[in-house]
């Protein structure tokens, strides 16, 4: 038994490698359909009666993780918001389910809570926040932190409706956000009683970045109407194109209006890391909480969101419960559980600490001037092969259309089907109040000008094969 073990572990070792190794040598996307897949697993595993060896099994997944999943490890992956992930990472999470502690009561994991408060502790310095009195929990994800910023600014405006409930309120509680902000906003509102009417989206500016002028329109007109504005989330870092929206502007609306300031630095956290990027939050330290997501920009395995807050109180009314079968914890000491939504926790904060630690603030810095830059000259490189850029971000996602698909001669997702059929790279489309657009945003920390000048090849190879269809 232990011989196979060590013998996983020897597969595991040379999978890291691999990786670590020519990733390049591997296709981006698969070139087999979900139906294969699927017969090929009734095939293998219809019969799971009886067990099997751990090794074989080993060996097959590795398989269909390189194979059938698009490889967003890949350097060519200029996708949605997933990096590429550091060992340390992988190392923090095989150590994890093993141990497999469970952070929801302090009593039981002691060791592992006080290394996720220090760790969420250097954030909070790097948002400005004050260190010793604000709250601050790792969540699976910023869709989670962000649900947990609408319940806490509600916990914290309408402390009746915890108890009471939306219902018992007298007027209807209304959030603003941008017209690029992320979906995860509108499913809090939906999830959280507030209802998805509860959303409204603040038009943008010509850099597609909310419009603060626009926002205090907004906001009178609502409260004229009997409604009654809370708060307002603004995006640093949108999915769409990389805006960041006007901070300051919307933190001086916010605080005349008397709104919840949030602020969604999923994407967009990784520039406080960086001097060069860092001016582009400013006014991130005036949030009343903040979202960041270190999965997407700190080279680390998914499941690691963080949420802000400099409002404990307001964080114990929106999460606080009472639990007769959990072990107590020292005097003045809250349990995760009662601070989050989560109950059970896995340590989703020793990925964040061991990668931050094995490659130093400074690392991690210079990892994201490096992807910024590449996201300059991919600019500069689609622009010189004759396509148009539809967004300007300081941000490295890069929105891009062409003259003949603008001209209805060419279809863009036919354009963007025959990219990803290549298998050497991803890239997205998505649309920029109506109008279509090419989507690449450099996300992993191996790219370099060569995957650049390989994108761009491909995407002007898919244009010209289209058009001779
Ligand atoms: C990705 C993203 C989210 C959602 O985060 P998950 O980690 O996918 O849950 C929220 N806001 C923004 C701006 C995002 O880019």
């Amino acid at each position: 038994m232990q011989d196979e073990v060590a013998r996983c572990l020897a597969l595991l070792a040379r999978e890291i490698e691999a990786h670590r190794g020519d990733p390049r040598a591997r296709r981006v996307t698969p070139a087999i359909s979900s139906r294969e897949m699927r017969r090929q697993i009734e095939n293998r595993y219809g019969d799971l009666s009886r067990g099997r060896p751990l090794r074989e099994l080993t060996a097959e997944m590795i398989r269909l993780l390189r194979e059938w999943n698009v490889q967003i490890t890949h350097p060519r992956y200029f996708g949605l918001f997933n990096p590429s992930v550091k060992p340390a990472s992988v190392v923090a999470d095989a150590l994890v389910s093993l141990f497999n502690p469970n952070l929801a009561a302090r009593a039981a994991a002691e060791g592992a809570c006080v290394l996720e408060r220090f760790t969420l502790e250097r954030f909070l310095g790097l948002l400005g926040f004050p260190v010793e009195t604000s709250e601050a929990s790792f969540t699976s994800g910023g869709a989670e932190a962000n649900h947990q910023a609408v319940l806490t600014a509600m916990a914290h405006r309408f402390p009746r409706a915890i108890e009471e409930g939306v219902g018992a309120l007298d007027r209807r509680p209304v959030l603003y956000v941008s017209a690029d902000a992320h979906g995860s906003m509108a499913k809090a509102a939906q999830a959280s009683g507030l209802g998805s009417r509860a959303v409204r989206r603040v038009p943008l500016d010509g850099r597609r970045r909310m419009d603060p002028e626009a926002l205090g329109r907004l906001v009178s007109a609502d409260r004229a109407a009997g409604l009654e504005p809370f708060l307002v989330a603004a995006t640093a870092g949108t999915t769409a194109a990389g805006a960041v929206d006007p901070l300051e502007a919307v933190a001086i609306v916010a605080a005349r209006e008397g709104l919840w300031l949030h602020v969604d630095a999923a994407y967009g956290g990784i520039a406080l890391l960086s001097r060069r990027l860092k001016p582009l939050l400013s006014g991130i330290e005036q949030a009343d909480s903040v979202t960041w997501d270190a999965h997407k920009t700190l080279s680390l395995a998914l499941g690691a969101g963080m949420f802000f807050s400099r409002h404990r109180e307001a964080v114990a009314r929106a999460f606080g419960i009472e639990a007769g079968y959990m072990p107590r914890s020292a005097e003045g000491e809250e349990d995760p559980y009662a601070t989050t939504l989560q109950w059970s926790r896995r340590f989703l904060g020793l990925r964040v600490f061991m990668t931050l630690a094995a490659e130093g603030t400074s690392g991690l810095a210079e990892d994201a001037d490096r992807v910024a830059a590449l996201g300059h000259e991919l600019r500069a490189r689609l622009t010189q092969a004759g396509f148009t850029l539809l967004n300007d971000s300081e941000l490295p996602v890069v929105c891009f259309t062409h003259p003949r698909i603008d001209a209805g001669e060419v279809r863009g997702l036919d354009i963007l089907d025959r990219v990803l059929r290549s298998g050497r790279a991803w890239i997205s489309h998505v649309s920029l109040s109506g109008r279509f657009a090419l989507r690449a945003c450099v996300t992993s920390y191996l790219a370099n000008e060569a995957d650049l000048d390989c994108l761009v090849e491909e995407v002007r190879a898919a244009l010209n094969g289209v058009g001779r269809e």
